[in-house]
């Protein structure tokens, strides 16, 4: 089907949402039906978000597939085949092509633009929605469905215009590919991304550098193929499955259900390990006790559980030490599957660079130049991250009440109302907003279906009660940043520096970026706010 694209148009919508992946799309679908008026905005040609812009070498999914899905469909479910239990970056955004042309989405869809301002007008209590398109459009209801992790984070280093080589960050990779086959390829970064695409580039390179600030903890994938007898089960548990994802702490099939830490023998700490680690899931990382994540001297013990499964796999010791993380511990820095990542280093041609110790300086004309060598590359592929949870929304350069800028106030702190509002934002929503749970702790689908059905409901309530706007109290806020900070406090998570913290972005405050309070506690939160009729929310006619 043909995208449609900027025309420069003026028009009055129930409902702008902004981003058409794995939220976008299902809240498209939920507010058509209300029989609200509608329209998406999307900067890609197509569906898929995350899915759509992930197109890097390697890019799979690391939640089971049939629990990375869409549950409120049987046909859906009925109509889906997954080819495996972690499928391929093609394959996600095949199924959400599905999923829109099964719904007939598209049709409300703007492809190919970019919001560049929002800006709340109050007499009219609408946001004046303006995109690099030249459309004006407003709208009621604003909401963000942008992803937590969709703003490139690319380093500024000195020099790029002098480079010749190609240089690329994963989530802008060129669709086409790159052909990478005898080439220099240098790799900047060793997190989920980068661990993907160098487990992928490693054979067909002719030279591999990988530039590593931080060792990650990785841990061994299984990904079976599925045939028709594994789907069968599957679907035949599809509403176990959804009860399961509906009730546990991250929204995944398993749970850090093996009790205490403490009131287990070694033997039988060693057995639960031993089978999360062979699971070849997320399991391994919040499948087992939940000490994990709370308790130093546990995570110590899991983290050395992990060093020595990593130890083992790398021929030289001198690698393996760097490839060894000390100063931080399992779990506390997002865990990456690994799908034939540390055998990547046993290869001749690959070489380990450390640049913790000699950060890179700048591009020179035919490579990367850090504080200790120059490296000579043909491609450098930026696997650097993204500035997380705020970095999408910062770019839309929303004003609210009183023209205050949300960007200009997460520069100073960010705060949210259950990362679904912010005060001062009336009728803003932001799905996997700053302080709700989502990526870092939560299996997507599950967290993000039910913060667009919350918002849904929200919106179909005000319609019942004849009110027009809808924001947190002052005081509702600062209750969640409150309860969040110290959930937050209470885990050893606060003390690693990453994009979970903010701490991968120079200058962006610290707090954490997704609740950690569990994704079944924050449901049930949600809940009693929409039973109570919104208290702590300021709802006019
Ligand atoms: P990331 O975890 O933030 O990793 C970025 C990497 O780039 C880090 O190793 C970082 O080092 C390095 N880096 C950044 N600036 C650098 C610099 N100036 N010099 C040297 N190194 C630099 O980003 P990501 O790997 O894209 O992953 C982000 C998240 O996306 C993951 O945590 C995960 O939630 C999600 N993800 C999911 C999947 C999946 O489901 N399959 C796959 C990929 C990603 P430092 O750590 O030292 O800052």
């Amino acid at each position: 089907m043909e995208p449609t694209v900027s025309n420069g148009s003026n028009d009055t919508f129930d409902a702008i949402i902004v981003g058409a992946g794995v939220a976008g799309l299902y809240q498209l679908h939920r507010l058509r039906e209300l029989g609200l008026r509608v329209r998406s905005i999307d900067a890609a040609s197509d569906v898929g978000g995350t899915w759509y812009w992930n197109c890097y070498p390697g890019a799979r999914v690391d939640s089971q597939s049939y629990i990375y899905q869409y549950w409120f469909s049987q046909e859906l479910i009925d109509e889906w085949d997954w080819s495996q239990r972690f499928p391929p970056q093609p394959e996600l955004e095949r199924y959400l092509r599905f999923v829109a042309d099964k719904l007939d989405l598209r049709k409300d869809i703007r492809f190919s633009t970019t919001v560049s301002s929002a800006d709340w007008d109050a007499p009219n209590a609408q946001w004046v929605v303006r995109t690099d398109g030249g459309d004006v459009f407003r709208t009621r209801f604003l909401i963000s469905c942008t992803g937590m992790l969709s703003a490139p984070k690319v380093p500024p280093f000195p020099g790029h215009d002098r480079y010749r080589g190609t240089v690329v960050h994963t989530a802008r990779y060129p669709r086409e590919g790159i052909d990478l086959a005898g080439k220099k390829v240098g790799v900047v970064g060793t997190g989920a991304t980068a661990i993907q695409v160098i487990q992928t580039i490693g054979k067909e390179v002719a030279e591999l550098k990988v530039f590593q600030r931080t060792p990650q903890y990785a841990v061994a994938m299984r990904n079976p193929q599925f045939d028709d007898a594994d789907r069968a089960v599957y679907k035949a548990r599809t509403q176990e499955l959804y009860e399961r994802v509906n009730s546990t702490f991250t929204g995944f099939d398993f749970d850090a259900d093996h009790g205490s830490w403490y009131d287990a023998t070694p033997e039988e700490r060693r057995e639960v390990l031993e089978t999360v680690w062979a699971d070849g899931s997320l399991s391994m990382w919040v499948g087992s006790y939940p000490e994990v994540l709370t308790d130093e001297a546990v995570g110590e013990e899991v983290s050395e559980f992990v060093r020595d499964k990593i130890r083992a796999r790398i021929d030289d010791p001198e690698v393996a030490k760097k490839l060894l993380p000390y100063h931080y511990t399992f779990g506390t820095y997002r865990v990456p599957l690994e799908l034939g990542y540390y055998d990547v280093y046993n290869l001749d041609h690959v070489e380990l660079v450390d640049v913790s110790e000699a950060p890179i300086e700048c591009f020179t004309e035919t490579g990367l130049r850090t504080a200790a060598a120059d490296y000579e590359l043909d491609v450098v592929i930026l696997a650097t991250g993204f500035d997380a949870g705020t970095g999408s929304l910062s770019l839309m350069h929303i004003t609210g009440r009183d023209g205050v800028s949300l960007t200009e106030e997460w520069q100073r702190d960010i705060r949210s109302t259950l990362g679904l509002q912010v005060h001062g934002f009336p009728n803003l929503f932001t799905v996997a907003g700053p302080l709700a749970p989502s990526t870092a702790f939560c299996n997507m689908t599950t967290c993000l279906a039910q913060q667009v059905d919350w918002i849904t409901d929200c919106i179909a309530w005000m319609g019942q009660h004849e009110r027009r706007t809808i924001e947190p109290t002052k005081a509702k806020q600062d209750e969640w940043v409150q309860h969040h900070d110290e959930t937050a406090d209470a885990t050893l998570l606060m003390r690693t520096n990453s994009w979970y913290t903010g701490a991968n972005i120079e200058g962006k405050p610290r707090r954490l970026l997704s609740y950690i309070g569990g994704a079944a506690q924050y449901r049930q939160i949600c809940e009693d706010v929409k039973q109570s009729g919104y208290e702590g929310f300021r709802v006019e006619a």
